[in-house]
């Protein structure tokens, strides 16, 4: 009888396997997808991100890129910021930043096609994730394109950093807004930050220099109460739906604009009711046949950085909330309109700006093309550099894609993905050779 013994060849093909397996995740195979996938399982929604894990995965792979120092800030208890650097070879130049965040919002699973932390691949290469344009995706380019020039023996003449903060998406005071008012971030001497954009549904890719600044608008009446059937002047009702009906007229007076073509909706202010509340609650619902005494709407206001602040406070106390009409209004402002000098937070895009110049040309030299600069609509991290003085660009190299951020079944493409760790490569050679120390 022969005894069948396994070929010696497959033993040692098997063994070599092995040995080729990823660290981070035993059965996959280590790629930039599937380090990309891995990155994108973590749950780091809101309420409840996990920001230890994918910290600690991050740290990790930039403990593998030769030259690459990490250090975890906490300014608050439990929402690190993890901080990479690579050393320049000319300390006396400023440093460059990249930035992204750790947090997403959360996702509802029933409404996706592939669970929203798995990170599934489809056959066409389609990577559906809560966060895999906003903004996971940048988060490991700028690790996997530093990996990738470092192992070429790439030296940069200034010092790059790349931050990992805690959460954006419900506003970053404990974030970013701590991070870059700290004495570690001046140490830090940034010139320059890049931080997150948005995908673009055509073959060029999308730039933004500015963010609007959202304020939250609460208008409270109040009137004399009344029976139902009664007719009379300056109700609750009547005095908070006058004002309705003004702020709807100047909503459309701005959004005509936008749909003449004549600007972009982050260039005008909008201005979107958000909720009403009013009425005496009975039962079956609420008091039908009595005039309510007090009545109040809440309005999201997101101003460009062109807009004239103290001219939309004006407005509000003229035409939106007058006293005349029992009208009283409270204002949140959501973040900075100005930076430190007063000047509004956005930052130039022509050749007063070198960093602008290096940029374009970066994006060219990977074979892309960019769109005209755009203020961004909402609003991101970027607006705590700016508001320091320091030039800020927003950008994520997502092309040819549908914008899903926030939405359900986000998804980047393989490919996509790919070709942004070319585009971060130049991008980051660029800038950080760039050694005229004045800037
Ligand atoms: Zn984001």
């Amino acid at each position: 009888m022969v005894k069948h013994r396994p070929p010696y060849f497959l033993l040692t093909l098997l063994l070599s396997l092995l040995s080729l397996t990823s660290p981070y995740h035993s059965a996959e195979e280590d790629t930039p997808i599937t380090r990309f996938q891995q990155y994108l399982r973590f749950d780091t929604a809101h309420p409840n991100p996990n920001y230890t894990a994918p910290i600690s995965f991050l740290k990790t792979f930039a403990q593998s890129v030769p030259g690459l120092q990490t250090q975890i800030l906490e300014f608050t208890p439990n929402k690190p910021v993890l901080l990479l650097t690579l050393p320049g070879s000319n300390p006396s130049l400023s440093s460059i930043l990249l930035n992204s965040h750790l947090d997403s919002v959360p996702a509802e699973p029933s409404k996706w096609v592939h669970p929203p932390f798995a990170a599934h691949k489809t056959s066409d290469g389609e990577i559906f994730a809560r966060g895999a344009q906003d903004d996971k995706c940048i988060g490991m380019q700028y690790l996997e394109a530093l990996s990738n020039l470092r192992s070429k023996g790439f030296v940069p003449a200034r010092t790059i950093h790349v931050s990992y903060v805690p959460d954006e998406e419900i506003g970053g005071l404990d974030g970013a807004a701590k991070f870059t008012a700290s004495k570690e971030f001046e140490n830090l001497n940034v010139g320059f930050v890049l931080d997150e954009g948005q995908a673009s549904t055509n073959n060029v890719f999308r730039v933004f220099y500015a963010d609007r600044t959202p304020w939250n608008l609460i208008i409270r009446a109040s009137g004399t109460p009344g029976h139902g059937s009664k007719m009379f002047d300056n109700s609750a009702m009547e005095n908070l739906m006058k004002s309705v009906e003004v702020i709807s007229k100047f909503r459309e007076s701005h959004f005509d604009v936008v749909k003449a073509g004549n600007a972009m909706i982050g260039e005008v202010i909008s201005v979107n009711p958000v909720y009403l509340k009013a009425g005496i609650p009975s039962l079956a619902g609420f008091v039908m046949n009595m005039q309510p005494s007090e009545a109040e709407a809440g309005f999201d206001i997101r101003l460009p950085p062109t807009a004239d602040p103290d001219l939309l406070k004006k407005r509000i106390v003229d035409e939106w909330a007058p006293a005349a009409r029992n009208l009283t209004y409270q204002i949140i402002e959501k973040g900075p309109m100005r930076d430190h000098k007063g000047c509004p937070l956005a930052t130039a895009t022509d050749d007063s700006n070198p960093w602008w110049s290096i940029f374009k040309q970066a994006i060219t030299a990977a074979g892309g093309k960019l769109s005209k600069p755009e203020i961004l609509a909402s609003t991101t991290d970027a607006r705590y550099v700016r508001q320091k003085g320091i030039p800020a660009f927003g950008f994520s190299p997502i092309k040819n894609t549908p914008i899903l951020l926030h939405d359900h079944n986000e998804f980047l493409k393989d490919t996509n993905y790919l070709n942004g760790i070319k585009v971060y490569k130049s991008i980051i050679s660029s800038l950080s050779s760039f050694e005229d120390g004045s800037y």
